[in-house]
């Protein structure tokens, strides 16, 4: 272990130790005054929305911050599609592990005629990835179990092509962007006009192809322009190729890319059911859940024993 001095830019840090083998090419920083939940305006080019929005911001202009390697925490894309879409969920887990990328712009008020630009995420950017990342977990999950009647419900067959049909209702804009309409977002895998090669390829309602060909989509959105190689120069000098984020939302869909291609296999946990990385036979549970358990158990243990007295 080596203490570090960084600065990426946005934060003065102060000596961190780090393994530098880890962090000399990625580090994610965590304000130590931590986030809070503004509601500002977004700035867009050149226009500013004219309705408030949520976005996470720092909390104070102090400029400290606590360093960490997102790249070594192989479960944190698991814990970030299990996270819930609340408010105070996505507070706690950015307290913990920083914003997304932090670069979308907003400004305090609209109208005034000079207003600082203020760096945050908004939360609707959260709530669309923390979507994004469960609903490609669980195709992936049912593709996995062969279970035909879940990836049925998601992926279909219509007008001739294929879509993904998201599992959650919202507003989508109608096509003249006048009004709006609840239902559920399609997302196209194939269409006669889009990828019409893939159709010839699949029988039509099938859903083992186009299921694949959704998560592949998902995780090439989910990595484009946030993950890229790059040349990092190790202790001894010598140039070491790398794959490197650029931010921690392809920290995550980097995670999420690797165990797709089989470095490490997930299952749910025999306690609390969600997803967990599954590394030893033997471990069926979070490690947090099996404390939970034993401890029940010892209690439930003592208490027949007291009754027996
Ligand atoms: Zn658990």
């Amino acid at each position: 272990m080596q203490t570090l001095n960084r600065n990426d830019g946005r934060y003065t840090t102060h000596n961190v130790k780090v393994d530098p083998s880890d962090l000399d090419y990625f580090a994610w920083s965590v304000p130590e005054g931590g986030f809070e939940v503004r509601r500002v305006f977004q700035v867009l080019g050149f226009n500013v929305e004219r309705r408030p929005s949520s976005a996470l911001v720092p909390r104070s202009q102090e400029r400290r911050a606590r360093l960490y390697d997102p790249l070594a925490e192989t479960e944190l894309f698991l814990k970030f599609a299990d996270l819930p879409t609340s408010e105070e969920a996505i507070l706690a887990f950015a307290n913990v592990y920083g914003w997304l990328a932090g670069d979308e712009h907003f400004i305090a008020s609209a109208t005034a005629k000079s207003s600082p630009p203020i760096f945050g995420d908004s939360l609707s950017t959260w709530r669309g990835e923390i979507d994004a990342m469960r609903e490609t977990i669980e195709v992936w999950e049912a593709l996995r179990e062969n279970n035909t009647k879940a990836l049925r419900a998601r992926i279909n067959w219509f007008k001739g092509g294929v879509w993904y049909v998201g599992r959650r209702r919202q507003f989508i804009a109608t096509p003249d962007l006048r009004s709006h309409l609840v239902g559920r977002r399609r997302q196209f895998i194939a269409t006669p006009d889009l990828r019409s090669h893939l159709l010839s390829r699949w029988r039509r309602d099938e859903v083992v192809g186009p299921a694949r060909m959704f998560i592949a989509d998902q995780l090439n959105r989910g990595l484009q322009r946030k993950v890229s190689p790059r040349l990092v120069m190790d202790h001894s000098g010598t140039l070491q190729p790398r794959i490197v984020p650029s931010n921690l939302l392809g920290a995550v869909w980097y995670h999420f890319y690797r165990t797709f291609l089989g470095e490490h296999k997930i299952r749910r946990c025999e306690a609390c059911g969600r997803w967990m990385l599954y590394i030893r036979k033997t471990k069926t549970m979070h490690p947090e859940c099996a404390n939970l358990t034993r401890q029940k158990r010892f209690r439930s243990r003592h208490a027949q024993e007291t009754r027996k007295q």
